[in-house]
């Protein structure tokens, strides 16, 4: 039997995944109402814009795919099903020209979101979606309604089929803040505990180094974490350290320290130049220099690293310039605690990949489908994160689509 056009969809979340299963729902002829608990929609992609809004990546994808780690097995048919170049005809379909970034990282030409969005519920209104905000979604009453609360007091809504696309728990500001867990839990779907991915992490700076550095960038910098080096920019806060290469370390680091109470994180602050070679520049200086001079002026040591050296290895940095310039390719630092869920970029846990069928189709709740960053995935930044929300959304839509064809 083909879809019934009279099938009333409700999807709740406004993200990229709920406005994803919004259009494929509409354009197979759905009746589709979205709702979302904020005064508007959109908020995180919007926020996204703020850096650029990378898409999505242009590796081939026997590489992107792995990205998801433990979850890439589950996601690969979604994202095999909307690969990164159906993402760029469909931002190019809203008008959004794209172009890929010298890191392969693949962005709108607007670099914002603004005029994508505008486009894209431009779109979603021709197609006759109707938007809801102000609308929290708070579970299921005894008939099986779903049930929200309002400005105006209690809404309730009985759909044929239902998408959840609710996000994950960081800036919750923007409207995404996991309370979906407790409400999926009680129905008895399983649900991994919501953890910070692509965060920051805390370290025991020394009072003069938290005061002096915050806001300062490690630039050039390879770090390293057990057997994995990541090149890339660090940035110093009171707490600790952040930035993309922090970021692209921090799953293995957030899991060793849950493990451990603490990981070692190794910086290596001239990572195109061998010991040798810093040695032999270091040796050139007057040993009766100070050893921050001797780093500044044979090596152009800024006095944030100087100083990163002495939180690393000590105030009294070794004056021998085979020890200095070891120190200097391997500066291990201590760190303590993954930043707070709401500081991180995104999230990981979530909705159990168990928990859900091959159409995302919550088995514990048949008409109920679940999408995005509050399914249980992760991976690092680079566009793989929208890219999966975009892949997911459509998946679930199709979900949808297929269980009214069988019915
Ligand atoms: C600062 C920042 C920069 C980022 N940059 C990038 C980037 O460049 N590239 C990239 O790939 N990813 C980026 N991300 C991550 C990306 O934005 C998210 O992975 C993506 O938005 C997840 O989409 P989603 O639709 O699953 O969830 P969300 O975008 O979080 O949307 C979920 C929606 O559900 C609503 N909602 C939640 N609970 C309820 C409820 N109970 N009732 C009703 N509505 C509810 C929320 O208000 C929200 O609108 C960034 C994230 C941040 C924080």
């Amino acid at each position: 039997m083909a879809p019934s056009s009279a099938a009333r969809v409700a999807v709740i979340g406004a993200g990229p995944a709920g406005l994803m299963a919004a259009e494929v729902l509409a354009e197979a002829g759905c009746t589709v109402t979205v709702y979302d608990r904020m005064p508007s929609v959109g908020r995180k992609l919007l926020m996204a814009g703020r850096g650029g809004l990378n898409l999505t990546h242009s590796e081939p994808l026997e590489r992107f795919l792995p990205r998801y780690g433990a979850a890439a097995a589950r996601l690969a048919p979604l994202i095999e099903a909307v690969p990164p170049e159906a993402l760029i005809a469909w931002a190019e379909d809203l008008g959004q020209a794209t172009f890929v970034g010298s890191s392969g990282r693949v962005f709108p030409k607007a670099l914002k979101a603004s005029p994508l969005l505008r486009a894209w519920l431009a779109k979603l209104q021709g197609l006759g979606v109707e938007i809801r905000t102000r609308h929290d979604w708070t579970g299921w009453n005894a008939k099986g309604a779903l049930t929200f609360a309002t400005p105006g007091g209690k809404a309730t809504a009985s759909p044929d089929a239902t998408v959840l696309a609710l996000g994950g728990a960081s800036w919750p500001k923007l409207g995404s803040t996991g309370a979906w867990a407790e409400v999926l839990a009680k129905a008895g779907v399983a649900v991994s505990p919501l953890k910070p991915a692509n965060a920051g992490f805390d370290v025991d700076w020394s009072e003069v180094f938290r005061d002096r550095f915050p806001g300062e960038p490690l630039k050039g910098v390879a770090l390293t974490f057990g057997r994995v080096r990541v090149r890339g920019e660090a940035m110093v806060t009171r707490h600790g350290l952040e930035g993309g290469a922090i970021y692209a370390l921090s799953a293995d680091i957030r899991d060793a320290i849950a493990r451990e109470g603490a990981a070692r994180l190794w910086i290596d602050l001239r990572p195109d130049a061998r010991v040798e070679e810093l040695q032999a520049k270091l040796a050139q200086q007057p040993a009766n220099q100070s050893a921050a001079n001797r780093l500044r002026k044979a090596l152009r040591l800024t006095p944030l690293e100087t100083n990163l050296l002495r939180e690393a290895h000590g105030k009294d940095l070794p004056s021998d310039p085979a020890a200095l310039a070891t120190a200097i390719k391997g500066a291990p630092l201590q760190l303590t605690a993954i930043r707070p869920i709401a500081r991180a970029i995104s999230t990981a846990g979530g909705v159990a990949l168990g928990a859900v069928d091959a159409d995302l189709m919550l088995t514990a709740k048949p008409g109920v489908f679940a999408a995005g960053e509050m399914l249980d995935w992760e991976a690092p930044t680079g566009g793989y994160l929208l890219q999966a929300s975009f892949a997911t959304g459509v998946a679930a839509a199709r979900g949808v689509l297929r269980r009214r064809a069988a019915s």
